[in-house]
C-alpha cells in the first residue's frame, strides 16, 4: 500500500462519515421520538380510528343464523302487561317444535308475572330442552356458580354468564363496547357456547381470532356489522300465529327487551355513543355471529407499531430537512393520508387493525418539532451567505476601482508612445528598414494594449452603472461603413474580403459611439478569429420596427457548449485562450450591455467549423434606457 492510496481511502472514510453523521443523528433523534410518543396513552384515539373504520367497513354480510324476538312497549300494549309466563311456555314449545338450534332467554324470567303452576310449567319446559338457556349479565368466580341458578320457582335452572364488557374503566374509557368476554376464569360464556354450535375448532377458545387476555378473561373484539343487521320480530306476532315458524329452524333465537326502561339494556357501539344505540339482544347477536364467522380484528403485535412509529418519524424528520417547505409538506400529508388509507384497507379486506394515533402523531409532532429546527439552521447560512457576500462585493468594488484607475494611468504613456512612433514613422529617411520594422511591432503592440486599456475602462464604467446615452440621429449604414473602413487595414493583412449588402435606411435614434463600438467589436472578432482569405458579409433589414445588423464570418465557429458564455465579462473560449490571439473576454460583453442599453438585444448563431452570425437588433424608435 502505498501512501496515496492510503491517504485518500482516508479521505473518502471522512467524507462518507460526513455525509452519514447527520444521517445517523436523525435516526438517532427520530427513535428518540418515537419512544417518547410510545409512551403516551392514546387509547381514546386508537378507538375513535378503531370506530371510524367499523363504520367505513365496504364488505358488511351475516351469518343469517340469529334472529332477534323483542318485547317493546308496543307488547305491552297489546298483552295488556309484560307477556306472562303461561303465554311464554306456549311460545317455547312452539319454537322448541320449529327446530331452532338454540333458543336465549335474556329477560330477567324469575321476574315474569303469572301463576305459580305456570311459572313451574314453563320451569320444567326449559329444563327439558338443553337447547334453551337463560343468559346471565353477570359473571361468578369458579366455586360459586350456585349464584347462577335463579331463584324459586325456578331453581333447577342455571343461567350462563353473558355480560356486556364496555370500556368505562379500561381502554378508551368511553362506555363504547368493543370487546366480549370468551371465557371468564377458564369456563366459556354464553356467547361461545353458542357459537360453537356453528363452529366446533372453538371448543379451544385460543382459535378465536384476534383474543387476548384481560385479567382473568379471554376476549376478543366485537366484529360489528352495520345496526339492525339480524333478522327481528315481536313477541305478540309470534304468539298470534302471524310469523311461519319453520324459518326458525337451525337459527339462534334471542329473546329480550327493547322497552326503553334502562341503560342496562341498551349499549354505546362503534357506530353511535349515544347511550341506547344498541339493544342488549342485538350486541349479543353480533358477538356470536363475530365468533361464528370467526372474524374478531386482529390487532397487530406491539413491535409492529414500533417499526411503524420509528419509520415514520425517520422519514418526516428526513423530509422535513431535505426537502423545499411546500413541497415537504405535502409529501408528508401525502404520507399520513396513505398510511390512513393503508391501515383503512387492511381493516376493511382483512380484518387486521393497526393502530393510528401514534404514527400519525410521531408524523405531526415532529414536523412542527424540526420545521424550527431547519428554520434555525438555513437562517445561519443565509447570515454566512449575506456576510461572504458583503466581503466579496466589496473586494470586487475594490478590484474594479483600482483597474480603472491603472487603465486610466496607463493611457497617456501610451499615447506618448502612438505620437513618438508616428513621429518617426514620418520621416521615412531617418530609420534603417529593420528599425522601422521593430518600430512598427511597437506602434501594433501600443495599439492592442490601448484597446485592452479601453475595454477595462468600459468595463469599469459599466459595473459602476457610468453610461450616459448620447443619443443622436444617425444612418446605421454610415457608422457600419466607418468601422469597417477601420478595419481594413486589418482584413487585407489576412487577405479577408469584407462585403457589405446593405439596404437604404432612415436614421435611427443611437448613441453613435457606443453603436460604433458595437460594430467594431463584431467585426474585429469576425476578422481576429477568420482563417486567412476568407469573407465577411454584413448585411441589415428593417423587420417590425427594428433595425437588423448581421455580420457572419467563415471562422471556426464556436463549440455548442460555450455558446451560454461568450457574452459574459472576461469569457474567452478554450481555443482563443491557448492560441496566439489577443483578447480580453471584454468585447461581446460590453457590445451586449451597449445594445441592450439601447432596447435592443444582440443573438447569436454558430456552428462549430461553420462560421458564426452576431444579429444585433435596434430598435427604430427611441426606445433605449438610460444608464
Ligand atoms: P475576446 O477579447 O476574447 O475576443 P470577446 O468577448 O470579444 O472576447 O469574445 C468572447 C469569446 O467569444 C472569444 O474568446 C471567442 O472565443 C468567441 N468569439 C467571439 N466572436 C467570435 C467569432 N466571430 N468567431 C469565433 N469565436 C468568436
Amino acid at each position: 500500500m502505498n501512501f496515496e492510496t492510503s491517504s485518500e481511502g482516508k479521505n473518502r472514510l471522512y467524507r462518507y462519515r460526513l455525509q452519514f453523521r447527520p444521517l445517523g443523528l436523525r435516526l438517532i433523534f427520530a427513535f428518540a421520538v418515537a419512544f417518547l410518543i410510545s409512551q403516551l396513552n392514546l387509547e381514546y384515539i386508537d378507538s375513535w380510528f378503531f370506530d371510524l373504520r367499523i363504520r367505513a367497513r365496504i364488505f358488511q354480510k351475516n351469518t343469517e343464523n340469529i334472529q332477534l324476538i323483542y318485547i317493546t312497549p308496543s307488547t305491552i300494549q297489546k298483552l295488556n302487561g309484560m307477556p306472562n309466563s303461561e303465554y311464554q311456555n306456549t311460545l317455547l314449545k312452539k319454537l322448541v317444535s320449529s327446530g331452532a338450534k338454540a333458543i336465549v332467554y335474556d329477560i330477567p324470567i324469575s321476574e315474569t308475572p303469572g301463576s305459580l303452576l305456570a311459572k313451574k310449567t314453563w320451569a320444567t319446559t326449559i329444563a327439558n330442552n338443553p337447547q334453551v338457556y337463560v343468559a346471565s349479565k353477570e359473571t361468578t368466580l369458579k366455586g360459586e356458580e350456585k349464584n347462577l341458578y335463579l331463584s324459586f320457582p325456578f331453581e333447577n335452572l342455571k343461567a350462563t354468564p353473558a355480560p356486556k364488557t364496555s370500556d368505562t374503566l379500561n381502554f378508551a374509557k368511553d362506555s363504547v363496547t368493543r370487546r366480549m368476554i370468551l371465557t371468564y376464569q377458564d369456563l366459556p360464556i354464553l356467547q361461545l357456547q353458542l357459537a360453537r354450535l356453528y363452529n366446533p375448532e372453538l371448543v379451544d377458545p385460543k382459535n378465536v381470532r384476534g383474543h387476548f387476555l384481560f385479567y382473568n378473561t379471554l376476549q376478543t373484539y366485537i366484529d360489528y356489522l352495520r345496526p339492525k343487521a339480524f333478522k327481528s320480530f315481536f313477541i305478540e306476532d309470534l304468539g298470534s300465529n302471524k310469523i311461519d315458524f319453520s324459518q326458525f329452524k337451525n337459527k339462534i333465537l334471542i329473546i329480550g327487551t327493547d322497552l326503553n326502561l334502562n341503560e342496562a339494556e341498551y349499549i354505546r357501539t362503534p357506530h353511535s355513543s349515544s347511550p341506547t344505540a344498541m339493544t342488549r339482544v342485538e350486541m349479543l347477536a353480533h358477538s356470536i355471529d363475530t365468533l361464528i364467522r370467526n372474524s374478531s380484528p386482529l390487532k397487530l403485535p406491539l413491535y409492529v407499531n414500533w417499526i411503524l412509529l420509528g419509520l415514520i418519524s425517520a422519514i418526516t424528520i428526513q423530509i422535513v430537512l431535505s426537502m423545499k417547505p411546500a413541497q415537504g409538506l405535502l409529501t408528508i400529508l401525502g404520507i399520513l393520508a396513505g398510511f390512513t388509507l393503508f391501515c383503512f384497507g387492511l381493516s376493511s379486506f382483512f380484518g387486521i387493525w393497526v393502530t393510528m394515533a401514534h404514527p400519525l402523531l410521531a408524523g405531526f409532532l415532529c414536523y412542527y418539532f424540526f420545521i424550527p429546527y431547519r428554520l434555525i439552521i438555513e437562517n445561519r447560512r443565509s447570515w454566512e451567505y449575506y456576510q461572504k457576500n458583503k466581503i466579496l462585493s466589496q473586494v470586487e468594488e475594490l478590484k474594479t476601482n483600482f483597474i480603472s484607475m491603472m487603465s486610466h494611468d496607463l493611457k497617456t504613456p501610451l499615447a506618448r508612445i502612438q505620437g513618438m512612433t508616428d513621429v518617426i514613422l514620418a520621416d521615412s529617411n531617418s530609420v534603417s528598414s529593420q528599425q522601422r520594422e521593430a518600430i512598427d511591432t511597437i506602434k501594433f503592440s501600443a495599439e492592442d494594449l490601448l484597446k485592452f486599456v479601453n475595454a477595462i475602462l468600459n468595463y469599469g464604467r459599466v459595473e459602476s452603472q457610468g453610461f450616459q446615452l448620447n443619443i443622436q440621429s444617425k444612418d446605421i449604414n454610415n457608422l457600419l461603413t466607418e468601422v469597417v473602413r477601420k478595419h481594413e487595414f486589418l482584413a487585407k493583412f489576412k487577405h479577408i474580403q469584407i462585403v457589405m449588402e446593405l439596404e437604404p435606411m432612415f436614421p435611427v435614434p443611437v448613441d453613435p459611439d457606443l453603436i460604433k463600438q458595437v460594430f467594431s467589436n463584431l467585426v474585429e472578432n469576425a476578422i481576429k478569429y477568420s482563417n486567412d482569405h476568407t469573407k465577411i458579409l454584413i448585411c441589415n433589414e428593417e423587420q417590425d420596427g427594428k433595425v437588423m445588423v448581421q455580420i457572419t464570418d467563415q471562422g471556426p465557429g464556436i463549440p455548442a457548449d460555450e455558446l451560454p458564455h461568450i457574452f459574459m465579462k472576461f469569457f474567452r473560449s478554450k481555443n482563443a485562450k491557448s492560441s496566439p490571439i489577443k483578447g480580453s473576454g471584454l468585447g461581446l460583453y460590453l457590445a451586449k450591455y451597449f445594445t441592450e442599453l439601447h432596447g435592443g438585444k444582440i443573438v447569436v448563431e454558430s456552428i462549430c467549423g461553420n462560421g458564426s452570425t452576431f444579429t444585433v437588433e435596434l430598435p427604430m424608435n427611441q426606445g433605449g434606457s438610460n444608464a
